[in-house]
């Protein structure tokens, strides 16, 4: 195990326990403070390394020499649904771009989507996000401050712990593998944020080598694909990515998930009005995933802001629409089908429709 070192600040908020323990050691003591390094800043939430009060003065001037720091996200904005059932929170990166957390409360359920990146290269034509471009990608340590920010926010309000975090904010988290995997092993260590890979759920529009990297590695989390259409002609239209990676390629990418994690992976279909919710796509969907252990998600379309006056517009079904197809595809198919409500559309929090102008 190597510990990055660049002519950066070297952030310990990105560093797992062992790799803080080895530090430690480097440093001429003892293992356990690395330990204790890693309770404060990811249980107590702790940036000052001066305010580290039960390690020798010692190893904090030695960190504070190496150019050691613990950074913390800034806070630009938060905003709160009428609903009660969503919270956004808006990021600064540090850098003049801007990424977003949000918070949806379903009773004992408390579920933070996560941003990955600033923007994102994917250029779905659909998605708020796509349109930005992409800016960069988030470090470990800005994936995990996200999750600490919004849990002490909650512990304050009185609100409980975050129980469930979801990789499906802005930004593909597969093309930023290793920040995110980072990330996701920090906030699963007790002491830390203690998010169980149970409840974490990682979402992908279709990266192939990342689902296979990530079959194969230790993680333990679930994993979500964006299935979106029931033909490569469709999928293409609105995904660019398919025409690397096809249907074909994602169902098999979803078989050996299973194979490898023991998991089923959760298909998210987005319904848009006369373009994915037709009477065939129901039964085109039914049979595509009828040889793959899968969980199915309909995510009625969330209608963005005009944009672009050349980029395609797409429109939500009405409700009939949309119980006619949850409907055709329950009559159909033996899986489980989960019709999800975007929480947090008045905030404009919900699927796809993060986005921040760079500032
Ligand atoms: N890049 C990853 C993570 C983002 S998750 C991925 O594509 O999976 C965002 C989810 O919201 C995806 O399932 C996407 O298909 C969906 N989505 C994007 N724009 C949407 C919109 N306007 N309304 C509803 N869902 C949308």
């Amino acid at each position: 195990m190597t510990l990055p070192r660049s002519s950066e600040a070297l952030d310990l908020k990105g560093l797992l326990p062992e790799q803080l323990r080895q530090l430690a050691v480097e440093m001429g003591e003892a293992a356990y403070r690395g330990d204790q390094l890693f309770a404060w800043v990811h249980g107590r939430g702790e940036t000052c390394l001066e305010s580290m009060s039960n390690l020798p003065l010692r190893l904090r001037r030695s960190l504070a020499e190496a150019g050691a720091r613990v950074t913390r996200l800034h806070l630009l904005e938060r905003r709160d649904s009428g609903t009660g059932m969503a919270v956004k929170f808006i990021f600064g990166d540090g850098g003049g771009g801007q990424f977003e957390s949000v918070l949806i409360l379903d009773g004992r359920r408390r579920t933070l989507c996560l941003s990955s990146q600033v923007g994102c290269p994917l250029d779905c034509s659909f998605c708020a996000t796509g349109r930005m471009g992409f800016v960069r990608n988030l470090t470990a340590a800005q994936i995990v401050d996200q999750l600490l920010q919004v849990h002490a926010s909650a512990a304050a309000e009185g609100l409980g712990r975050i129980t469930n975090v979801v990789m499906m904010g802005m930004g593909e988290p597969l093309l930023n593998y290793d920040a995110v995997t980072t990330a996701l092993r920090l906030i699963q260590r007790p002491g830390g944020a203690s998010v169980g890979g149970r409840r974490i759920t990682v979402s992908t529009a279709g990266y192939l080598p990342g689902i296979r990297r990530l079959a194969e590695d230790n993680l333990n989390v679930g994993l979500a694909i964006s299935l979106n259409a029931t033909t490569d002609e469709v999928r293409e239209g609105l995904m660019p990515i398919n025409r690397k990676w096809t249907i074909a390629d994602l169902l098999e990418a979803a078989r050996y998930y299973f194979d490898r994690q023991g998991r089923r992976v959760t298909f998210e279909y987005v319904l848009l009005r006369g373009v994915t919710d037709t009477e065939e796509d129901a039964v085109r969907l039914a049979e595509l995933t009828a040889e793959v252990p899968c969980k199915i998600n309909l995510i009625p379309y969330n209608e963005l802001p005009p944009g672009d006056p050349e980029a395609p517009v797409f429109r939500r079904p009405g409700r009939k629409r949309i119980e006619a197809f949850r409907r055709r595809l329950e009559s159909r198919t033996k899986r489980t089908v989960r019709l999800r409500e975007s929480r947090g559309r008045d905030i404009d929090a919900a699927c796809g429709q993060l986005y921040r102008r760079p500032t």
